[in-house]
């Protein structure tokens, strides 16, 4: 297991000794550096929001859904001896998906710490509906029966203004950890990374995970770009990381992280190729047909209940095969090859 529970606090400030934290709310990965997963959601995984203590300052990456760590993020922070009040110096969310943002507002208003989010996605935060009607391809009995449930992407949070955009290239300071900012705009048009150069670690948020062949590697929302995404794991896969902490389920941890970012640009080229050989087989093809090919073939891993996100980054997959001439639509959602 790479995930050590903590019984002892090292980074307990403002004026406590080493103290016990006695739960399992947070888990510390490296020094300073601590998970606090949420539930297990199914073919999503764990939710993760990740905590970095470091001189009586905290920072908390995504928030997580709303509930979902939830209460679960001020405890860690008060068993860490911070004022959750005083000491919480931002929220930063990686992209605007209801899975990271959903909790922003809620733990906002317990810490009074400002939600820092990149202007892309800045709306999905301001208008939550618009995740279901700007981000995924579904059509209207999709969109209900997913307004309708539970899962880790449900909508059941108020809009709310962020307190500042994230740029690409800005540092965040805490205490002497240094974060900069890395707009990778692949899983969607805002999507941001994290990187403590220092101690060769990256918060990756839905852009690069740890997990051999998972559909995730590939996942993007319509204003995603798997372009987008295999420039930024190219670029990524050259800064010597040693520590991934993806958002969903374990980090890696203590190695060269290379091969994690070879396997997600192998995951997505698989995808495009399994794309072009079907609309090939076919001729002309729309994208549900391409989705049916895909699933039938078990070429690619579709989980069943993750079918919005399937159709969208395969509708993503060819307006990028579009730009590199592959491919052209003819019209009314149909495809062919060049
Ligand atoms: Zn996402
Ligand atoms: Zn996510």
């Amino acid at each position: 297991m790479f995930l050590i529970s903590i019984t002892h606090c090292r980074y307990g400030h403002k004026g406590k000794n080493v103290h016990s934290c006695g739960n399992m709310t947070a888990a510390e990965i490296i020094p300073g550096v601590h998970a606090i997963r949420g539930k297990f959601a199914g073919e999503f995984g764990f939710i993760a929001s990740y905590l970095i203590v470091d001189e009586g300052e905290a920072l908390v990456i995504d928030p997580g859904t709303a509930g979902d760590p939830g209460e679960r993020i001020e405890k860690a922070l008060k068993s860490f001896g911070l004022n959750h009040r005083s000491d919480l110096i931002g929220i930063v969310c990686t992209h605007g998906h209801p899975d990271h943002v959903g909790g922003a507002n809620r733990l906002r208003r317990a810490t009074g710490a400002p939600i820092m989010i990149h202007e892309k996605d800045a709306e999905l935060l301001r208008n939550p509906q618009s995740f279901f009607e700007e981000r995924l391809l579904m059509d209207r009995a999709t969109r209900l029966s997913m307004k309708l449930d539970k899962g880790p992407l449900r909508v059941n949070y108020r809009g709310c203004e962020p307190d500042s955009l994230l740029s690409d290239g800005q540092n965040i300071q805490i205490g002497s950890t240094s974060l900069q900012v890395i707009l990778t705009g692949g899983h969607s048009a805002g999507h941001c990374v994290l990187h403590d150069g220092n101690r060769k670690l990256l918060f990756a948020g839905d852009e690069v995970n740890n997990f051999p062949n998972d559909p995730r590697k590939f996942y993007v929302d319509l204003t995603g770009s798997l372009v987008s995404r295999m420039a930024a794991l190219e670029r990524l896969s050259k800064m010597g990381i040693e520590h991934l902490l993806p958002s969903h389920d374990v980090p890696y941890l203590f190695g060269e992280a290379r091969l994690q970012f070879g396997a997600a640009k192998d995951g997505i080229m698989h995808l495009q190729d399994t794309v072009l050989t079907h609309l090939g087989d076919r001729g002309e093809a729309d994208v549900e047909q391409l989705v049916f090919d895909v699933r039938q073939s078990r070429s690619v891993p579709i989980p069943e209940s993750l079918d919005s996100l399937i159709q969208t980054t395969i509708q993503v997959t060819l307006q990028g095969l579009a730009e590199a001439g592959l491919v052209k639509s003819l019209g009314k959602g149909v495809w062919t090859k060049v």
